[in-house]
Order: C-alpha cells, then sequence, then structure tokens
C-alpha cells in the first residue's frame, strides 16, 4: 500500500494492513435516507471487519426533494436510493415505516406504540453498539428518533416488556452521530475512514434525488461538506480522512475504550 507522504517526503504513517476480524452488532437508527452520511465510512469499515452493521430509518423521505413527485413516488425513489447506498456499504437496512409527514404525528400523540416499534427493531437487532443522532440536533425527526431510539433500547431489554420479539440481551452503548454542520458538537471518538471514504461517497452518490435539494433548501453542497469534514477530523487524529462521534452520557451509556474498541476496526 502507498504510504502517505509528508511535505518533505518522509513516510508519515504506515497505514494498518488487513482489518482485524471483529464480531458484534452495531445498530445506526436515523431519521431519513441519507442521514447516514455522517458515519457511513465509519459503517463500511466495520462491515469489513465482520461485524454485523444495520441500519434502521424511520422515515421514507417522502417529503424531501423532487418538487414534482408525489409523496409516494418520492418516497419510492429514496427507497430504492438507500437499498443502493446500504449495499454500497455492506450492511443491513431496516424501515420503521413512517412517512415524513406523519413521523411527528405519532411521536407526540401515540408515544408509547411508536416507542414500541423501536423497542422492538431493538430487540430484534439485540445491538451491542447503537449510533443516533445528536441530541440537540438541528432537526425534529432527528431529535425524535434519538429520543425514541435511546428509551427503546433501555426498555428493550426489560423482560417485564411483553412483545412479540423477545427482550435484548444488554442496553447497548450509545453514542451520538454528529450534526449537519458539525456546529457545537463536541467529537468524543474518531474514525480513520481513510481506507473506506471512497466507498462513503458512492454510497452518498447513491442518494441523487438529495444533492439539488440539499443545495437549494440547506445552502449545502454536500460532497464539499462531507469531504472537508472528514479532512478536518483526519488532520485532527493524523490520518487522511476521519468521522467522528460523540459521547451519549445517558444512564448506563459510556463504555470503556476497550470494550468500545471491539467495535470500531
Ligand atoms: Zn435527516
Amino acid at each position: 500500500m502507498t504510504p502517505h507522504l509528508g511535505p518533505a517526503g518522509q513516510e508519515q504513517r504506515a497505514r494498518p494492513g488487513k482489518l482485524r476480524r471483529m464480531s458484534g452488532r452495531v445498530l445506526c437508527v436515523i431519521a431519513h435516507p441519507d442521514d447516514e452520511m455522517h458515519i457511513s465510512g465509519t459503517l463500511a469499515r466495520q462491515a469489513r471487519a465482520g461485524l454485523e452493521v444495520t441500519i434502521a430509518v424511520a422515515c421514507n423521505g417522502n417529503m424531501g426533494g423532487l418538487p414534482e413527485a408525489s409523496p409516494a413516488e418520492r418516497a419510492e425513489v429514496r427507497r430504492r436510493e438507500m437499498q443502493a447506498a446500504c449495499e454500497v456499504l455492506g450492511v443491513r437496512l431496516e424501515w420503521l415505516g413512517y412517512g415524513d409527514d406523519d413521523f411527528m404525528q405519532h411521536y407526540q400523540e401515540d408515544y408509547q406504540a411508536t416507542e414500541k416499534v423501536f423497542r422492538d427493531l431493538v430487540r430484534r437487532v439485540d445491538p451491542h453498539v447503537l449510533l443516533v443522532p445528536a441530541l440537540d440536533d438541528y432537526h425534529q425527526h432527528h431529535r425524535a428518533a434519538t429520543d425514541l431510539a435511546l428509551n427503546a433500547s433501555v426498555n428493550a431489554s426489560n423482560p417485564a416488556l411483553v412483545s412479540a420479539e423477545p427482550p435484548s440481551s444488554m442496553v447497548p452503548y450509545a453514542l451520538h452521530l454528529p450534526p449537519m454542520p458539525p456546529t457545537s458538537f463536541t467529537p468524543a471518538v474518531y474514525c480513520d475512514i481513510t481506507d473506506t471514504f471512497e466507498l462513503k461517497l458512492e454510497a452518498l452518490r447513491c442518494h441523487a434525488s438529495q444533492h439539488q435539494h440539499l443545495r437549494d433548501q440547506h445552502r449545502t453542497d454536500v460532497f464539499g461538506l462531507v469531504e472537508a469534514a472528514a479532512r478536518l477530523h483526519g488532520a485532527a487524529c493524523g490520518v487522511e480522512f476521519a468521522e467522528v462521534l460523540g459521547l451519549c452520557q445517558r444512564f448506563n451509556r459510556v463504555a470503556p475504550v476497550q470494550v468500545l474498541a471491539e467495535f470500531f476496526p
């Protein structure tokens, strides 16, 4: 593998050769198709190392982008895009079945039933590590998905709460994805994604319906943002490209670094 050369031409850092083989389960809960872009390089690395990685998407994206399309057409395009992105990353995909236009109604008006959908997801996957959006993320769907996933992941291991799925084996260690843009976010964990950065871009390209939408609605050049963030985080930890995660400090969520390292190749 080509060594990274610094300005003086000397070898800066040997890249790790093969990924260490790992076992374990990682669940990343997001609100919309394409929200995984913040951590997709890490998810691809985890999948390549042998971890069982699942992305669960709360909403079908039926209100995002494609102004000429109907909500049903939009949801179908987003479903195909998300499926393609997950195939690129090598991860499993689960849909939780909400629309962009009804998720908050379920969250606010029927919390218990909505939490149960998330709880059964956690029971099916039984993750060791749970990745969720930041608690103070700008988007209400992201914040709601985080709240539901964290509560559900405690309830999922409680055998007194009976559902169709058997109780999960543990309360998973939880970490937060950075928001977009990553302002007012303190990274706690840096993940070297130099080896999977191209896969991250390829997965992002799958969400073609969103690129113009993000530019128009959010003043965001998404490829520019993703590369700038990966280079910045990489510079902070001495690699070419990196992603970051934040600590989740709610009860029983923090893992010793030795345990965390078992899930981050
Ligand atoms: Zn989103």
